[in-house]
């Protein structure tokens, strides 16, 4: 079921097999199926792993990628973020956080998607794929809704669609249209090497909450939002009007300065 899923989301992308993949590998169940499947159905993939330092459980992070990379047979590149930043991602959020009030992953996910874009260009990867599955689009989509901005929500689908910026490696989702149950469930009888547990600096109450109310949905109420939701999106406006480049880092930017200098100004 799953796997008929992917494919036929792949197909709706237009995935190419000569095209280079690299895959965001957090080391995570999500992440590690879509190497799986990518790799089953004969895509040329490659693995990037970002080495947070976030103690025990970066650890096991890296450890269950290193073996899903030899047991898949695909090339495995490793960002340290201590050796190419200088420190772990919780002492880089906490210089952060002293200066402004932000959460924890507001912080660390614009960190990682500098850090992807940027190497996912240097590798010459044509895209990258991501582990991000129908839970976490629906959790997105409804927070977005729930803070007055559905526009917010206008670039999203299993290919983004900042795609036209060339600086820009377009990211794909193949678990898009699967259900975070179903992909557990999946990575376990493959048995695929993955850690299960969650990041322990996950501590954003809000979307917590979200993502607790979205559990307890059935699987019908979860499909329709995301019926609901691809409806919306065929009638905002897309949102790639404005990309500039960072005068700074020379990466893809809504403003002069992107996000990630903007955060390592403040670090500073
Ligand atoms: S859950 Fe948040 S803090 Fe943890 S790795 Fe993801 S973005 Fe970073
Ligand atoms: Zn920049």
């Amino acid at each position: 079921m799953i796997e008929a899923t992917v494919k036929q989301t792949l197909k709706k992308i237009g995935l190419n097999k000569k095209e280079k993949i690299l895959v965001a590998l957090s080391g995570g169940k999500d992440s590690s199926v879509v190497a799986y499947l990518l790799k089953k159905l004969g895509y040329n993939i490659e693995g990037i792993h970002i080495n947070l330092h976030m103690g025990n459980y970066s650890e096991k992070c890296l450890e269950a990628t290193k073996k899903l990379c030899k047991q898949l047979e695909i090339k495995l590149h490793i960002y340290d973020i201590k050796e190419k930043m200088g420190s772990s991602m919780c002492y880089i959020r906490g210089s952060i956080q002293q200066e402004k009030g932000l959460k924890n992953c507001a912080i660390c996910g614009v960190i990682k998607k500098w850090i992807l874009n940027k190497a996912a260009r240097e590798l010459h990867a044509d895209k990258i794929a991501t582990g991000h599955h129908l839970d976490d689009e629906i959790q997105t989509f409804m927070l977005n809704i729930f803070k007055g901005s559905p526009e917010l929500n206008a670039n999203t689908g299993a290919i983004n669609r900042n795609a036209e910026k060339k600086e820009f490696v377009p990211r794909i989702k193949p678990l898009f249209y699967v259900l975070e149950d179903d992909i557990r469930e999946y990575s376990k009888k493959m048995k695929l090497p993955a850690v299960y547990e969650k990041c322990p600096c996950a501590i954003d109450s809000y979307r917590i909450q979200i993502r607790d109310f979205i559990s307890s949905l059935s699987r019908k109420e979860k499909e329709n939002i995301m019926k609901n939701f691809e409806q919306i999106l065929k009638k905002l406006p897309r949102q790639n009007n404005n990309v500039k480049t960072c005068k700074i880092c020379g990466e893809p930017s809504r403003n002069n300065i992107c996000r990630m200098c903007q955060l390592m100004k403040i670090r500073k």
